[in-house]
């Protein structure tokens, strides 16, 4: 399978990772909207909504809460929404939960200036 998602779970494909464990990676988003925007993904490939299993939603939501806390500790953003695209606004078919921190004031960083941030 074709999975660009895929490809950065088995390391074929570079990433900013931030967070790892058994079931789940996240990192960030290589176009991001918002300076620390992360995505949170499943290890097992699973479509959309539709597709993935209730306990794993459950569990990715959990992860997104942690990797929040890490944002508003080491970026300082002053608020954080979730975002979850399915059909024709997916642009990557791999069940994927964005975590878009938003900032009072101007914030531009490159993925890589937050990448060291996070990991100082
Ligand atoms: P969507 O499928 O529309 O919910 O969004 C897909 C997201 O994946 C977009 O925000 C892209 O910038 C992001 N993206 C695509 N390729 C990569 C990649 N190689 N590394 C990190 N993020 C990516
Ligand atoms: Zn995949």
């Amino acid at each position: 399978m074709d999975c660009i998602f895929c490809k950065i779970i088995d390391g074929s494909i570079p990433s900013y990772k931030i967070y790892e464990d058994e079931k789940v990676l996240a990192f960030l988003d290589i176009n991001p909207d918002y300076c620390g925007h992360t995505l949170v993904v499943p290890k097992k490939h699973y479509q959309d909504i539709n597709d993935i299993p209730n306990d794993l939603l459950i569990y990715i939501f959990d992860v997104a809460r942690k990797i929040s806390n890490i944002l508003i500790d080491k970026l300082h953003c002053d608020g954080i929404s979730y975002t979850q695209n399915n059909g024709s606004i997916q642009e990557v078919k791999h069940f994927h939960l964005h975590i878009k921190p938003y900032y009072k004031g101007e914030r531009n960083l490159s993925v890589e200036e937050v990448y060291n941030k996070i990991n100082a």
